[in-house]
């Protein structure tokens, strides 16, 4: 079997170690076999990157606006391929993968745009005679590291700003997902992107995120995954002066007021909670149910959940796919004992599934009667899991969104102008939604929370040059 191997220096070069991407939809099947990299192939990588970027950083923007748009297009082009590959390394249903994919495709087409858009500021000095410009330079080598639910999205949208803005890069995605990484370092590398200006190092984060985290030569970490791995990579970045971005968890609300309309509330729940096997950051994982809906919500969500097909995620009668790995499907269950014990009803679903094909399959799981103080409604679960707390009236429900460590998205369900607008302006969350999904987001636009769910600036939009570019004033006497 042929074997993926890392990109560093613009070659595709072999290491000692292997890794198998296994399919959690069939844990037979091996997607493919890669090549781990150690601390010294890491390093390499750095000292690659590092030399490319004098002159990548000088080049014309139009000459990285057509690298990006290259492969943006050739990912638009293979959606159906890659979307295949994507959902067979993480689980995702295929219509998700393929929505993915797309959306890899136009983050990449919106940089190659941005690289051409990016202009600076003049201004008049306070001393006669003197002119001021400020302009924006990227920020030199960035190590950029993912997480596996978002196996192509979430690196494109850190690849494709890092390069836009003249940046080089060292990119390590999740261990387990390493396979639509490696297609991006491919389609780059075809894309005549220069040697060293990419660099793409699958491994364990322990070895190779560790040797990026603590390379003197990288300027700024882009992270996006667990709170606790994201804390211990901003506190090292601080001690070695680096600049650094951290994407992390949320424990998002999604309040359901007793003017909504009924279906709309149940579609964005479902939708929010259990699509892409509740495995976003942006997940409605507390709903907050008014009383006077509260019981028929939980009876149309319940019946919805029942008819909700579990399976392989290439199955074209799937609605959700599998959990991306047992050690993923242990920390649900784990969740699910806690939440019983915790007091919780179990309402519906929480138990391992069988199918043909041995995989890591979880019924869509929904507790009631919680309370925000249980440790379901404050911790990152991370799985198609969902729980209900009844509230009296808005007032409350307001509050108990706002009571939890995180502040990534906020939704709420109602008819009401008044309550919406209040809503949108009082929800202490980075992303707000009005009748729809907390999760699914556009791609032009900045992403990103407050509190414990993110630290730095935002990604995506025109948002992101404030983290992949570095600003300088400069004085002339004219
Ligand atoms: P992690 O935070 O452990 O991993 C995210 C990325 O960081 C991976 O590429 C990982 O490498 C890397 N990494 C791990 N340790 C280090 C380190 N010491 N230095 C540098 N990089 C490191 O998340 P997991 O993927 O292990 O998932 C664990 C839990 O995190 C999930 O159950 C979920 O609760 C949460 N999570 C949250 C996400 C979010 O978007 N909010 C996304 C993914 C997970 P590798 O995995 O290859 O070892």
């Amino acid at each position: 079997m042929s074997v993926r191997l890392n990109y560093v220096a613009g070659a595709f070069v072999d290491s000692t170690g292997r890794l198998e991407d296994v399919n959690p939809s069939d844990t037979r099947e091996v997607v493919d076999t890669f090549a781990v990299a150690d601390k010294a192939l890491t390093d390499q990588a750095v000292e690659a990157a590092a030399s490319a970027f004098p002159a990548w950083s000088r080049t014309s923007p139009e000459t990285r606006a057509d690298i990006l748009d290259t492969v943006g297009n050739e990912i638009l082009a293979r959606k159906a391929e890659l979307g295949a590959l994507l959902s067979r390394e993480e689980g995702k249903i295929l219509a998700e993968g393929i929505g993915e994919v797309v959306r890899a495709g136009r983050l990449f087409k919106f940089f190659a745009g941005e690289a051409l858009r990016l202009s600076g500021e003049k201004g008049a000095s306070v001393r006669p005679g003197v002119d001021v410009e400020i302009t924006r330079e990227p920020e030199g080598v960035v190590g950029l590291i993912t997480p596996w639910n978002f196996p192509i999205a979430i690196p494109a949208w850190k690849i494709a700003p890092a390069l836009a803005y003249g940046n080089t890069v060292v990119f390590k995605p999740a261990e387990i997902v390493p396979a639509c990484g490696w297609a991006i370092a491919d389609m780059l590398a075809r894309a005549g992107i220069p040697e060293g200006v990419f660099n793409l190092v699958v491994g364990p984060g322990s070895v190779v995120g560790q040797a990026l985290v603590e390379s003197s030569k990288v300027r700024a970490v882009s992270f996006t995954g667990s709170v606790a791995t994201g804390r211990r990579i901003g506190a090292a970045c601080f001690e070695s002066g680096k600049k650094v971005q951290l994407e992390m968890g949320g424990k998002n609300p999604l309040v359901v007021l007793d003017d909504a309309d009924l279906p709309t509330a149940v579609e964005v729940a479902v939708n929010g909670a259990y699509f892409s096997t509740g495995q976003r950051c942006t997940a409605s994982s507390r709903l907050l149910v008014q009383s006077g809906i509260h019981d028929r919500f939980v009876a149309a969500v319940t019946e919805r959940l029942k008819a909700l097909k579990v399976g392989h995620a290439l199955a074209p009668d799937t609605q959700m796919g599998p959990v991306v790995s047992a050690e993923q499907l242990k920390q649900d269950m784990d969740y699910m004992r806690i939440g019983s014990e915790e007091g919780a009803h179990l309402a519906f679903g929480g138990e391992v599934l069988e199918r043909e094909a041995p995989g890591h399959y979880l019924a869509p799981a929904l507790f009631t009667e919680a309370t925000n103080a249980m440790r379901i409604s404050r911790e990152e679960i991370f799985g198609p899991v969902a729980c209900v707390i009844r509230v009296a009236d808005y007032e409350e429900a307001l509050a108990i969104a706002n009571d939890t460590p995180f502040g990534l998205s906020a939704g709420i369900c109602t008819t009401s102008l008044k309550h919406a607008t209040h809503f949108k302006r009082n929800a202490a969350a980075g992303m707000v939604m009005v009748n729809l999904a907390t999760a699914g987001v556009d791609y032009h636009v900045p992403f990103g929370g407050r509190k414990g769910s993110s630290y730095g600036p935002r990604e995506q939009g025109s948002y992101a040059r404030e983290f992949y570019t570095t600003v300088k004033t400069a004085y002339t006497l004219a």
